[in-house]
C-alpha cells in the first residue's frame, strides 16, 4: 500500500515535472517571470536585463547515449522540448526542426582525437543559421497563433544580420531591420545582408558594433516606439541560445561516441555561442573544458586573470570582425550562472564564483598575428582551411593543449566559410576560397542600404517611419 502510494506520488511528480512550463526571470533582477514564448517574443527583458531560465532541465545520460544514432533535428528535439513544454504541439516542432537543419553539420577530424565542428553549411554560412532559423519559425508559429506582427530591430557585428534577414526573409508578419557598422563588415557580409530586399531593412552607420548594439536596446526601453511591437533577434534573445546548446550535443555523440568528457573551443565575441555550450553543460552533457578564445578584444581572458572586469572602449578592429566586441552583453548571463551579477553597462554588483568559472573554463586571447599564423599552418600541416574565427578557435585549443596537457577528443568550432573572408584566406595560404552554392552570384546582386548618423536621434527618426 504505501509503496502504491509512493510510486503514484512519483507518477504525479514525474507529470507535474513534465507538464510545468520552464520559467525565464531577467539578470538585472525584475521579479515577473515569463514563459518561453514571451521571453522569446520581448527579446529583452522589461529592465534591460536578459532572460535566463529558472532551472536547467537535465537530460538523462541513458538518452544521451542514444544520440550518436540519432540525426541532427532528432537529437536537436531532445534538447530544446524541455523549454517549450506544451507551447508547440510536438508535430509541430519536429516539423520546423525538419526544415531549419535541412543541411550538414560536418565533425571532421583533424589529427588524433582533434576535431572541427563545421557550422558554417547553412544558408549565410556562418554558424548564426543555427540559432536564426529556428528562432524564426517558432516566432512565426507564436505571431500566427496570436495574428500579430512584430518588427525585428537587430545589431550585426556581420554575421547575425544576415543569418536573421535570411531566415525571416519573405514572411508577411515581420519585418527586420539590421543596424550595422558600415566599416567593420566584409563586402560578403554586406551584400549577404544589402541584396535581399523585401522585408528587409538593412541601416548602415559609421560607428561601431558595441554603439549599434547601445542604440537597439535604447529602442527597446523606448515608449515612443511602443507600438512597433519591437523584438531582438541578437543573442541578447534566450531564442537564440537554446538552438545553440544543440550542437555540443551533436558534436559530442560524434566525436565522442563512448560518453568521453570533451573539450570544446569556441571563438567569442558576444558570448552567446559559448553561452550554448554552458547550458548544454548544465544539461548534463559530459564537457572537461570549454576554451573560451577571444580576439585582442580581451576584456574576458582580463576577467577570468585578474577578477577585474573592465570593458574595452572603443573595441579593436580584428580580422575575426564578428567577434569585435568590447563588452559582450552575454557575459550578464555567463556571470549570472556563475552566481554573479552584472548589468547591462558592465557594471559587477555581485562578483561570480571565479575557481568555479575557472574550472569549466579556459579563456585565452589570440592576435591577429597569430590569427593569420594558424590559417597558415593549419592548412599546411593538415590540408583544412580555416577562416579567422575558426582559426582563432583552433589557436586557443592549441594554446590550451600545450598549458594544460594533451586530451582527446577535443572539438573547436569554425563558425564561418572561409569565402566569407577570401582577403585574409588568399594571405595567408594563397588560396581563393571556393564560393560556397548558397553565396553563388552574391557579387553581382542589386544592394539596398539605408545609411544614419551613429546617434539614438537618428535611428528613432528612421524607426518612426514604420508606427
Ligand atoms: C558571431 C560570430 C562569432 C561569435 O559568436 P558569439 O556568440 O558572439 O560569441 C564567431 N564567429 C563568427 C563567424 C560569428 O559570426
Amino acid at each position: 500500500m504505501i509503496l502504491l502510494a509512493k510510486s503514484l506520488r512519483r507518477i504525479r511528480n514525474f507529470t507535474i515535472l513534465t507538464m510545468s512550463l520552464i520559467k525565464f526571470f531577467s539578470t538585472n533582477g525584475h521579479l515577473e517571470r515569463v514563459d518561453f514564448r514571451q521571453a522569446l517574443l520581448v527579446g529583452q527583458a522589461p529592465d534591460k536585463g536578459l532572460y535566463m531560465p529558472e532551472h536547467i532541465p537535465k537530460i538523462p545520460n541513458e538518452e544521451i547515449q542514444k544520440f550518436p544514432k540519432m540525426t541532427y533535428p532528432e537529437v536537436a528535439y531532445e534538447v530544446v522540448k524541455p523549454y517549450l513544454g506544451d507551447l508547440v504541439p510536438d508535430t509541430a516542432l519536429r516539423a520546423m526542426l525538419q526544415d531549419a537543419y535541412n543541411y550538414e553539420v560536418p565533425v571532421e577530424r583533424v589529427f588524433d582525437g582533434k576535431y572541427i565542428l563545421r557550422l558554417d553549411r547553412g544558408p549565410t554560412c556562418s554558424f548564426k543559421d543555427f540559432a536564426a532559423r529556428l528562432m524564426g519559425r517558432l516566432m512565426q508559429y507564436f505571431l500566427k497563433q496570436e495574428g500579430k506582427s512584430l518588427l525585428i530591430l537587430t545589431a550585426t557585428s556581420g554575421d547575425t544580420g544576415s543569418a536573421v534577414a535570411h531566415a525571416f526573409f519573405g514572411l508577411d508578419n515581420i519585418k527586420v531591420v539590421v543596424l550595422f557598422p558600415e566599416k567593420e563588415v566584409t563586402e560578403r557580409q554586406r551584400r549577404q545582408m544589402t541584396t535581399l530586399g523585401g522585408n528587409v531593412y538593412p541601416l548602415a552607420t559609421a560607428g561601431k558594433f558595441d554603439d549599434c548594439q547601445a542604440l537597439v536596446r535604447q529602442a527597446f526601453v523606448d515608449p515612443d516606439l511602443r507600438g512597433l511591437n519591437l523584438s531582438s533577434a541578437n543573442s541578447i534573445n534566450i531564442g537564440r541560445l537554446l538552438p545553440q546548446a544543440v550542437y555540443y550535443f551533436f558534436a559530442h555523440s560524434r566525436a565522442a561516441p563512448n560518453g568521453e568528457d570533451a573539450v570544446f573551443s569556441v571563438p567569442s565575441g558576444n558570448f552567446g555561442d559559448l553561452m550554448g555550450g554552458l547550458i548544454a553543460l548544465k544539461m548534463g552533457l559530459p564537457v572537461h573544458r570549454f576554451v573560451a578564445a577571444t580576439n585582442e578584444n580581451d576584456e574576458f581572458p582580463n576577467f577570468m586573470r585578474t577578477g577585474v572586469y573592465q570593458s574595452i572602449k572603443p573595441s579593436k578592429n580584428c580580422i575575426s570582425n564578428a567577434m569585435n566586441v568590447g563588452h559582450p552583453s552575454n557575459l550578464a548571463r555567463l556571470f549570472r550562472l556563475y552566481g554573479g551579477r552584472m548589468d547591462e553597462t558592465g557594471l559587477v554588483s555581485k562578483p561570480p564564483d571565479r575557481q568555479a568559472m575557472h574550472k569549466d573554463l579556459f579563456a585565452v586571447s589570440v592576435s591577429d598575428e597569430e590569427t593569420r599564423r594558424t590559417i597558415k599552418e593549419t592548412y599546411e600541416k593538415h590540408r583544412v582551411l580555416l577562416e579567422p574565427h575558426g582559426a582563432v578557435g583552433w589557436a586557443g585549443l592549441m594554446r590550451y593543449l600545450k598549458e594544460c596537457g594533451d586530451w582527446s577528443p577535443c572539438i573547436s568550432l569554425e563558425t564561418a566559410d572561409p569565402a566569407k573572408f577570401p582577403e585574409e584566406i588568399i594571405r595567408a595560404t594563397g588560396i581563393n576560397p571556393p564560393l560556397p552554392a548558397a553565396m553563388a552570384r552574391l557579387d553581382e546582386r542589386e544592394e539596398h542600404l539605408q545609411r544614419i548618423e551613429g546617434d539614438y536621434a537618428s535611428l528613432k527618426e528612421y524607426l518612426g517611419r514604420f508606427l
